[in-house]
């Protein structure tokens, strides 16, 4: 088989996706060449509009497509073989306010050019491929991210995912919609139970995701492709540090139970123990962050009585996250002894890292070395829709290099040769794993 990508088509292509978006032309002289402004929320008529343009093109290449009930789509090419796992690729087409053209896009358009390239070269799969458009990885409308997949690895539950608040950016939390997901997607026209999403083990025998890096290391390191070996997990939580306030000049030092005092203990807490775990275990990959704070009364002459902290911590193995999180909470207790303060703590989430599969990666390897292509086994820093995929089939995901590290933000950038050449090594590792 000779595989050629059409470049063309697929550079075209992503050109045109990012025409349908809700922003307005940039006026921004300062932003690099090219850069172009995407604003594109899951459910919106520019997000409806983009997933009828993305179907049109799947029936084009004689693609059959299914939609479930969160919107998550299918776009299918049968196997000769259909009780087999099927093959699947994708990633997302929403986008964040005033985002770029490439995140999520690649992984999409690229993914169905990988088929449709095959297809042309008159490849004959024996599992179905299948390239999946996943609705909402950003959390912008429903204040968390990856629904669609979330929902289809069974790692949300459904109900709950139903009932989630609706918080359009337009409309501030001080004028909610009033809205659910189960009134948003079913306007959209996305109907059963969203039980009913769930993909069962076995669906998939393999998944590939291509996307951009997000990050600077393959730019910097002048090498093509990312293999990810491990997808880092966020687990984020709500800190409350009850004390005492009162009068800055009244409130003498012994009587006082600064909450924010305690608080600052507790963020040079965590930044401790995650250093130390990094060290105990000889890597960076622990990483901890508290970065908003708010502080009551907040007067310069008040002591503070009340303070919230929201902190994020990431990892790749879940029981190095949790040791901190265990050494954390201990220093929690014994501060709360020490200075007499309450703290509540609150779990926003708590996602389970995802490990790539050993198999698929030593495939696009061995593909890689066959086509003369430079690469990189590292970690994803960032959580994907294959983070949850991962649930429920064999996983991995190829990184192409972003100008700068840069994304989220107009001038994200990925050059041509990376996009053909990710959708390249993509398509090689279907046609593979499609023959297995
Ligand atoms: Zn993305």
């Amino acid at each position: 088989m000779t595989l050629t990508i059409n470049t063309e088509r697929l550079l075209r292509e992503l050109d045109e996706l990012a025409r349908i978006t809700d922003c307005p032309p940039t006026q921004d002289k300062s932003l690099p060449e090219p850069s172009r402004a995407v604003t594109r929320i899951v459910f919106t008529p520019r997000d409806l509009e983009a997933r009828a343009w993305v179907k049109k093109l799947a029936t084009a290449a004689g693609f059959t497509i299914r939609e479930d009930a969160v919107g998550n789509m299918f776009l299918r090419w049968e196997g000769t073989d259909p009780g087999l796992g099927a093959v699947g690729t994708g990633s997302h087409t929403d986008a964040i306010p005033y985002a770029g053209m490439y995140d999520g896009t690649v992984g999409v358009l690229g993914a169905l050019e990988a088929m449709r390239s095959l297809k042309e070269s008159g490849f004959v799969p024996k599992r179905a491929l299948e390239t999946l458009v996943l609705t909402s990885e950003e959390p912008t409308r429903f204040g968390i991210g990856c629904i669609g997949s979330r929902l289809l690895g069974g790692v949300i539950d459904p109900e709950a995912a139903d009932k989630m608040h609706d918080r359009l950016p337009e409309t501030d939390a001080t004028a909610p919609t009033g809205l659910t997901l189960a009134d948003v997607r079913q306007a959209a026209g996305f109907h059963g139970t969203l039980a009913s999403v769930k993909l069962p083990i076995g669906h998939y025998h393999a998944w590939v995701e291509v996307h951009i890096e997000q990050g600077p290391l393959l730019e910097r390191e002048g090498v093509q492709l990312g293999i990810v070996t491990n997808i880092a997990a966020p687990a984020s939580y709500r800190y409350t540090v009850e004390g005492f306030g009162g009068h800055a000049g009244a409130l003498l030092m012994p009587d006082r139970r600064d909450a924010l005092c305690a608080a600052a203990e507790m963020i040079l807490s965590v930044e401790r123990h995650a250093r130390a775990a990094n060290e105990r275990s000889g890597s960076v990959d622990t990483v901890a962050t508290v970065g908003m704070i708010g502080v009551h009364p907040g007067a310069v002459n008040s002591v503070p009585s009340r303070v919230t902290l929201m902190l994020d911590i990431r990892d790749t193995d879940v029981a190095r996250r949790n040791s901190v999180m265990y050494a954390f909470h201990a220093d929690i207790a014994e501060l709360e002894q020490r200075r007499g303060v309450k703290v509540q703590e609150e779990i926003i989430n708590a996602d389970a890292p995802a490990k790539s599969s050993e198999h698929i990666i030593e495939t696009v390897e061995t593909i890689c070395r066959e086509e003369g292509v430079s690469y990189k086994k590292m970690v994803s820093r960032a959580y994907h829709d294959s983070s949850f995929v991962a649930a429920v089939a064999p996983v991995t995901m190829l990184f192409i290099p972003s100008r700068n590290g840069v994304s989220h933000r107009p001038d994200e950038y990925s050059t041509p040769e990376s996009i053909v050449l990710g959708t390249r090594v993509l398509a090689l590792a279907l046609a593979k794993l499609a023959n297995e």
